[in-house]
């Protein structure tokens, strides 16, 4: 049996060790394009800011480390298509040769690419002019390249979603003037605008200067002004929410505006597509072509409340590869499906949701309400206590659980609280029944109602209590 994988990040290399792990006689070889297998993309804000010293500490596994499991690795190795019927995957090689490598088992994990924002100059422009992209170590390695090159002191970043935010903290720490400009009504527009807008108060209170509504239109080099010195490398137009013209010089332009799935490969050789037109797969990963799996930020996500879509996420990519890597050998596991659950830390703020908002609920059927409370972290006698503000949403109609979206002081444990909400959402508990759970507490860490219950509770008082009294007065009069 040899199972090959194309892509060497998350999605790939789960499949790879999950098929070494339960069948060390399997014979796995992991086609990679570039030289960075198993690298953590997720931590490139942190090694841009200095947080991470050096890069190949962002490396989940040494190359050795995954040779050591037995499977081999191709790297710089660019796979160009695939030869459905005669199980063949047809390579560039380091050297720019081709070469072919028969496979009985191909598990594609080739990832996602950044969106390019139709912004006027954007194709003209790159790293020798200070404007980037940030998707792969390739794109980290120019930007830090630039970084150390021309020592900017302002940069603008374009778009608001997490990694932008990120991105503003790292390029915040290292001393520069961050602007960062967002399209939507408010930055981090994966959780409602009363969150969001906490956010964007902590990017206030470290000074970066945010525009949302705001589009970016255009980006040049800048000209030099009058006196001949230039005001900046770069000159980047935008409009605001009245269409009034908008102008920054700047000395970098970084672009994160999100991803789409890289599917040419698997597309080529005749896979359907679905959602944002990732590629089209089933619970076990199998993409419809014969002994050709997929995982990871290339194909359809398996929402359990909202059915199929496109949820480009690394927990998503590990878990989907490992289905992947098991169905291969011939197992029959099952990927059970993601619920959004995300995390973002900006600057001294945590931000985290799972589950549905209320527009995303009423797309699928459901009745939705939504309660925000801010409960402390732990006992308020204890030092230190703060309040996370926590928004629940629930059906109105059943009383199921939808979702929950937690910002919260870095300390509040935000992150493993998003957590809590994520499992009672998989066990589709009513919002009602997780002041049941058994959670728990010590003054200093927690309450004997934990935040997480106290909101719970407080959307149980906003949509239920009316109901619940009135069952009591009925019980009593009888
Ligand atoms: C800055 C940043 C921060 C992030 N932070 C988080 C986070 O905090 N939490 C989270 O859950 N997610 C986060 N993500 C998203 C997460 O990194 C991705 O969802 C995850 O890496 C997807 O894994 P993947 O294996 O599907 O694809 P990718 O990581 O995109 O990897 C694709 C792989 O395929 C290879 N490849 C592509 N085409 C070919 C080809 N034709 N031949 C050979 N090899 C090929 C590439 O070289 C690469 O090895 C972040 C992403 C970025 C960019």
């Amino acid at each position: 049996m040899h199972l090959v994988t194309v892509g060497g990040s998350d999605a790939g290399i789960s499949a790879a060790l999950r098929a070494r792990e339960l069948d060390p006689s399997a014979e796995v070889t992991v086609v990679v394009a570039d030289a960075y297998p198993n690298f953590s993309i997720c931590g490139i804000p942190y090694y841009v800011s200095g947080e991470v010293g050096h890069w190949r500490n962002l490396a989940h596994r040494t190359s050795a480390d995954l040779e050591a499991t037995g499977m081999r690795l191709r790297l710089d190795t660019f796979a160009t298509d695939i030869d459905v019927a005669g199980h063949r995957l047809l390579l560039r090689d380091p050297d720019g040769g081709q070469s072919s490598l028969d496979y009985d088992e191909l598990v594609v994990g080739t990832g996602a690419l950044p969106v390019r924002p139709p912004i006027a100059g954007l194709d003209e422009l790159g790293a020798a002019d200070g404007v980037h992209l940030l998707h792969t170590m390739g794109d980290t390695f120019a930007l830090t390249d630039t970084l150390d090159r021309i020592q900017p002191k302002t940069a603008l970043i374009v778009g608001a979603g997490y990694v932008g935010l990120e991105m503003a903290e790292g390029l915040t720490a290292r001393g520069i003037a961050v602007t960062q400009v967002e399209m939507l009504p408010e930055v981090l527009p994966t959780v409602d605008a009363e969150l969001g807008a906490l956010v964007r108060a902590e990017l206030d209170r470290h000074d970066v200067q945010v525009h949302t509504r705001t589009t970016v239109t255009r980006i040049r080099r800048a000209s030099q002004d009058e006196g001949g010195s230039e005001t900046g490398r770069l000159q980047v137009e935008g409009t605001d929410p009245d269409a009034e013209p908008l102008s920054w010089d700047v000395d970098l332009v970084l672009v994160v505006v999100g991803v789409r799935p890289d599917t040419d490969l698997l597309v080529r050789a005749g896979a359907q597509t679905g959602a944002r037109g990732a590629v089209a797969v089933d619970e076990s990963m199998a993409t419809g072509l014969p002994h050709v799996w997929a995982a990871g930020d290339c194909v359809v996500t398996y929402h359990r409340l909202l059915g199929t879509t496109y949820l480009p996420l690394g927990t998503t990519a590990h878990k989907q590869g490992r289905v992947a890597g098991e169905n291969a050998l011939g197992g029959t596991a099952r990927y059970a499906g993601s619920l959004g659950t995300q995390v973002v830390k900006v600057f001294d703020l945590v931000a985290a949701r799972t589950g549905l908002r209320e527009h995303e609920a009423v797309t699928v059927g459901y009745r939705p309400g939504t309660s925000q409370s801010s409960p402390d972290d732990h006992k308020a006698y204890y030092p230190g206590a703060q309040p996370i503000s926590i928004r629940v949403t629930g059906d109105l109609d059943t009383g199921r659980l939808l979702g929950a979206q937690l910002v919260g002081a870095r300390g509040t444990e935000t992150a493993k609280r998003v957590d809590t909400y994520a499992v009672a959402l998989f066990h589709q508990m009513s919002v009602d029944a997780m002041a049941e759970l058994d959670l728990s507490y010590t003054p200093p860490l927690g309450s004997p109602w934990d935040a997480v219950q106290m909101a719970a509770q407080a959307w149980v008082r906003d949509y239920q209590l009316p109901a619940q009294q009135a069952a009591l007065r009925s019980l009593v009069v009888r």
